[in-house]
């Protein structure tokens, strides 16, 4: 059963950042460990951000997924991140828990598959490149083909940058 993190930054240095956190996550999980491509992406929905780097991985772990989010939230305070309350905001590291295998999970602090997967270009697209015939548990369709069905004004068209 693999499971899959997104992995975001848009505060310098970007892919310096984003490259300690796949570091760090394959020293504590090297179970199966498999990174995608970095890619570079224009901020989600026209949001006034700046531009991110994002990138996804897979690993195993006996933890419970609850218990991976609070090894994620941890490692993102360790990268440096300030939590300002506000949504969208720039972040130095984000890091999401995408899919725990097949569970779908619905409590106050966890919601897998990531609510807004199937919206999301950066997401699906690194998802792919780490196993392309990927099912989202939750629409029961590939992912493949929600990539195809995404609207024009939701794409950010990520590039390869390493
Ligand atoms: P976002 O990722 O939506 O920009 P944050 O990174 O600030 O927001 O996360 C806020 C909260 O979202 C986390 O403290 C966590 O409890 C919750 N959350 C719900 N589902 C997930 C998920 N699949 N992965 C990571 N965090 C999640
Ligand atoms: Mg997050």
């Amino acid at each position: 059963m693999f499971n899959f993190l997104a992995l975001g930054s848009n505060i310098s240095p970007r892919i310096g950042i984003v490259l300690k956190c796949i570091d760090s996550l394959k020293k504590s999980f090297p179970k199966s460990f498999k990174a995608s491509s970095l890619y570079e992406t224009a901020p989600y929905q026209n949001s006034k951000q700046k531009p991110y780097i994002n990138c996804c991985v897979q690993l195993k772990t006996e933890l419970s997924a609850h218990d991976l989010l609070k090894h994620v939230l941890q490692l993102e305070s360790t990268l440096g991140r300030v939590r300002t309350g506000k949504k969208w905001d720039n972040r130095t590291i984000d890091i999401d828990i995408i899919l725990f295998g097949e569970q779908i999970i619905q409590t106050v602090d966890l919601t897998v598959p990531h609510y807004d997967l199937s919206n999301r270009d950066f997401f699906i697209i690194p998802l792919l490149e780490l196993h392309p015939e990927l099912i989202n548990p939750r629409s029961g369709q590939t992912l493949k083909k929600e990539l195809s069905l995404l609207p024009l004004q939701l794409k950010t068209f990520p590039k390869i940058v390493q």
